[in-house]
């Protein structure tokens, strides 16, 4: 996997560091010590900690138990120390002890990753007691947002795998069977189709596919009901997939749901074609939600347009009124414009793209239309 977690993150991390004017980042597990290294690490209440200082060299500090995972991982090939800490040892204190002698001085300002767990940041801050704290988030969001040629690569393979789940839906999402049922069925094909983790499966029968993030319950599924599947995981090499879809079960739905839905693919159509780099986030958000409103739904449609997506399901950048942070090449994201009509039914509509040079590129493929089901 060296190419999809190259060696070059560390150093370019170092720049942006640099360039933030702060002191060191610390890391813990999660997607920015993945994306910086390649370690894959579960979080537990014994501490890892990347220490990415300014000047000097980077510190894994991993519990001894954990060090073979980090040598089996891309870290193990990086130019990068390891620290295994014995189980009795302060594993803060080697923290603060390997900045301040990198610096040659007490840090002034440092970056803990912002999904840091809040008791692994208290005590750093105690044990770099006289340092400022802030986000390393502002630090790496440049860096993760523009995806390279490979994470791409890695995306498209998932979207890929989630496609392939969506066109098995007939086996499974049928008349009489409960939310519940069916969702544990998509969960098990979403591992069968080359994910390592299914991270939410989103079965909304009838009125419950009025409620964006409605999971499952045991509604039965009824003729003629309409149901928004929206299905993701994670793969292997780190990368996610967040596909939906709407469908409709045995028998015809209700009238107005043709209508709204095809006001909903249109929108999808002009929220994707809006995409290319230099177009603002708000401006696909508007793109898709101008064609919403001009279709008289404007009042249900209760979401932003899509989210960035990576190593993590939701990252930045994220497509929503007031986000003018203009696109650039390599940015992924969803485009999911949805109508949820309170008590009755819904429909959500959900493709990842990537900004291109010169437009968009659709990482996943299968059919866009209401998608009936014999039931
Ligand atoms: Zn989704
Ligand atoms: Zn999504």
């Amino acid at each position: 996997m060296g190419e999809l977690y190259p060696a070059d993150r560390l150093p370019s991390a170092r720049e942006a560091v640099r360039l933030a004017g702060v002191d060191a980042l610390l890391v813990t597990p999660g997607a920015d010590l993945r994306y910086l290294t390649g370690y894959n690490a579960h979080a537990t209440e014994r501490l890892t900690c990347l220490v990415l200082p300014a000047d000097g060299d980077p510190l894994l500090v991993v519990p001894m138990l954990e060090r073979p995972l980090v040598e089996a991982s891309p870290a193990g090939s990086l130019d990068l120390g390891v620290a295994g800490w014995p189980e009795t040892d302060d594993p803060y204190a080697v923290v603060a002890a390997h900045l301040r002698a990198a610096l040659g001085r007490s840090p002034e300002r440092v970056a803990l990753g912002n999904r840091m767990w809040a008791e692994q940041a208290l005590r750093l801050r105690d044990a770099l007691s006289g340092s400022e704290l802030a986000l390393a988030g502002s630090v790496l969001r440049g860096l993760r947002m523009v995806k390279s040629a490979a994470e791409v690569e890695a995306l498209r393979r998932a979207g890929q795998a989630i496609d392939r789940v969506h066109t098995r839906m007939a086996d499974w999402l049928r008349v009489g069977r409960t939310e519940r049922e069916i969702g544990s069925d998509i969960a098990a094909a979403i591992l069968e189709e080359g994910h390592v983790s299914a991270d939410f499966t989103i079965v909304g029968s009838g009125p419950n596919g009025a409620s964006p993030h409605h999971e499952l319950s045991d509604r039965v599924v009824q003729a003629g009901d309409v149901v928004v599947v929206d299905i993701g995981g994670t793969t292997a090499e780190g990368y996610c997939s967040d596909n939906t879809r709407t469908y409709v079960c045995g028998g015809p739905p209700p009238a107005e749901v043709a209508d709204y839905y095809a006001v909903l693919h249109q929108a999808q159509l002009a929220g994707t074609a809006a995409v290319r780099p230099g177009v603002t986030p708000h401006e696909v958000d508007a793109a898709a939600r101008d064609v919403i409103a001009a279709g008289g739904y404007g009042e249900f449609f209760i979401h932003r347009t899509g989210h960035g997506i990576g190593l993590e399901g939701h990252e930045e950048p994220y497509i929503v009124a007031g986000n003018s942070e203009p696109l650039q090449a390599g940015m992924a994201f969803s485009i999911e414009p949805g109508i949820y009509l309170p008590g009755r039914h819904g429909a959500r509509l959900e493709d990842i793209v990537v900004c291109t040079p010169d437009g968009v590129d659709l990482l996943n493929a299968v059919d866009r239309g209401l998608v009936v089901l014999p039931g």
